[in-house]
């Protein structure tokens, strides 16, 4: 006898049903215990039966044959109508915060949609970062999708060591902006995802400079000063309770890890982020 993929006896499907009629554990407890909650559950079922019964965010094998920019304008429409039905259910939790209601209905679709950078990195990022008068003005835009931003730190040849990255952020005082170079091949802005070219605004990580001075520099030989002076007053009190010879190189290898502590202290918060208007 044959059966039909997905739907004999033998099949997945109903092997997993009958699997879970014999399970040795409440299996209603553990999905409670694995969404966070009986509340968390509800939410989930919820929204993910409102995703099911939605024609644009169903999958199906041709989806695998969809050329890039078929699924890039597909994820596109999927973000569209994302949007959409927030407003509908008038969902108002945040989508950084984990268990917030936008976060799962967003969860419930089961799919890259390539925007999703704009609510977890950007927004969250102008909120950390911009003034009160910076806010309101930025704020409203970027929620509103008015204002689309990419988060670009990484560079082509800087991965994880943001403390070398070579792009430049630069104070016109005359003009009171900002000017940004990439002046190398290796500084150029660099990152998987769609967001590069489907943003019209970007959060830029770069090196500051005002009236000619790199600030990361600045920072490096204040930090070196700093722990100098620090480990002088170090050894003078070791001295006073151990032997000279003792006080000696306890106070080399402390100064050494101040100085490592400082350093990097100083240049992570030296790397400021600027916004730039596309225009080209
Ligand atoms: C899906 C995805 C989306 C992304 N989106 C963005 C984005 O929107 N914007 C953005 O700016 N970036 C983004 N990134 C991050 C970026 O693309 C890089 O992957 C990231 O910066 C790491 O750099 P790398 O891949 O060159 O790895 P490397 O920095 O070269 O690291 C390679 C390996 O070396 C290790 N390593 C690195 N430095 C050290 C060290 N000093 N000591 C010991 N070990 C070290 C790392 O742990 C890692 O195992 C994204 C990454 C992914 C995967």
């Amino acid at each position: 006898m044959s059966h039909q993929a997905g739907s004999g006896i033998d099949s997945p499907g109903v092997q997993l049903v009958a699997e879970r009629a014999v399970a040795s554990f409440p299996v209603r407890e553990l999905t409670y215990f694995l969404d966070g909650g009986p509340e968390e559950t509800r939410m989930r079922e919820r929204f993910e039966a409102i995703i099911e019964a939605e024609p644009i965010f169903r999958r199906s094998c041709a989806d695998y044959s969809l050329s890039r920019p078929e699924r890039y304008r597909l994820a596109m429409r999927k973000q569209l109508r994302l949007c959409e039905l927030i407003k509908e259910l008038q969902l108002t939790g945040e989508y950084a915060t984990a268990g917030s209601d936008v976060r799962a209905l967003r969860l419930a679709v089961h799919d890259d949609i390539g925007t999703d950078l704009q609510l977890l990195m950007f927004i969250p990022n102008l909120k950390a970062t911009f003034s009160d008068e910076q806010l309101a003005h930025w704020l409203p835009r970027a929620e509103a999708w008015e204002v689309l931003g990419c988060y670009a730190q990484t560079e082509l040849g800087h991965g994880s060591n943001v403390r070398a990255l070579e792009t430049t952020a630069t104070y016109l005082p005359d003009s009171d902006e900002i000017e940004i170079h990439s002046p190398t091949l290796a500084s150029t802005k660099w990152w998987p995802g769609a967001l590069g070219r489907t943003a019209n605004h970007a959060i830029v990580f770069a090196r500051l400079l005002v009236a000619g001075r790199d600030l990361v520099r600045l920072s490096l030989s204040l930090s070196l000063s700093l722990s100098l002076s620090l480990s002088l007053s170090l050894s003078l009190s070791l001295s006073l309770s151990l032997s000279l010879s003792l006080s000696l190189s306890l106070s080399l290898s402390l100064t050494l890890t101040l100085t490592l502590n400082l350093t990097r202290a100083f240049t992570t918060s030296s790397c400021r982020c600027a916004t730039w208007r596309r225009t080209g």
